[in-house]
């Protein structure tokens, strides 16, 4: 088939969006646009955007679409002339139009990464990410680890602690599994196995690509 010019990574919180995207942009050379990535840095410059973002982050919730807005825009129009693979965006009705104006839906890819209750629970417990490079590993409980890339510290985002987490996954099934059935009526998503080790789900993502 036709190479779709936008591959949108659907999934529950900590299914490995973040990390297959990643792997897929770099094989097909293709951007990579994570809004969870975009909005963080927001986060980490202190700016007063940043304050209000880590606040509906900390809370498991979606960051409102006006405030969000302006900076998603603006980045998906620096992409509109390349070929891209996103990973956290869409998350809600909303999102689906904005992102809509930019590029022509006939031209999607959505892999819906199936994961189950029981296993994004436990990745979410065991994931930490990279202070320095932002990579992320999953890890067994109590292991000390440092990053294979750059040798940084790894630790567990904030928003990955057992308060948020319940809160995360209501978030995302009242505002984002929505997004399935709509891409699918369109013809536009394909399932992918989210269980098997990063490997396994990366094949199953060439399988359908
Ligand atoms: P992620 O790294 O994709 O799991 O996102 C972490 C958090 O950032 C989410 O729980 C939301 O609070 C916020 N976030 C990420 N992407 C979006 C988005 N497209 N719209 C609103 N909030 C978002």
């Amino acid at each position: 088939m036709e190479k779709p010019k936008v591959i949108i990574l659907l999934g529950p919180p900590a299914s490995g969006k973040g990390t297959q995207a990643k792997i897929l942009a770099k094989r097909i050379n293709y951007k990579y646009f994570g809004t969870g990535d975009l909005l963080r840095s927001e986060v980490e410059k202190g700016s007063d955007l940043g304050k209000k973002f880590a606040t509906a982050m900390e809370s498991g919730g979606l960051i409102p679409d006006e405030l969000t807005d302006p900076l998603i825009k603006a980045k998906l129009g620096e992409l509109k002339d390349f070929g891209v693979v996103i990973d956290g965006f869409p998350r809600n009705l909303h999102q689906v139009a904005t992102l809509k104006q930019v590029f022509p839906e006939e031209n999607f890819l959505v892999l819906n990464i199936v994961l189950s209750a029981d296993s994004v629970m436990e990745r979410m417990l065991k994931r930490r990410i990279c202070k320095k490079c932002g990579k992320i590993f999953i890890i067994e409980i109590g292991e000390e680890k440092f990053c294979d890339v750059c040798g940084g510290k790894l630790i567990q985002r904030a928003d990955d602690n057992p308060q948020v987490l319940a809160k995360r996954i209501k978030t995302y099934g009242e505002q984002t599994k929505p997004l399935i059935d709509y891409y699918k009526n369109i013809g536009k998503l394909s399932d992918i196995d989210g269980e098997p080790p990063i490997p396994g789900v990366t094949r199953g993502i060439e399988k359908v690509i």
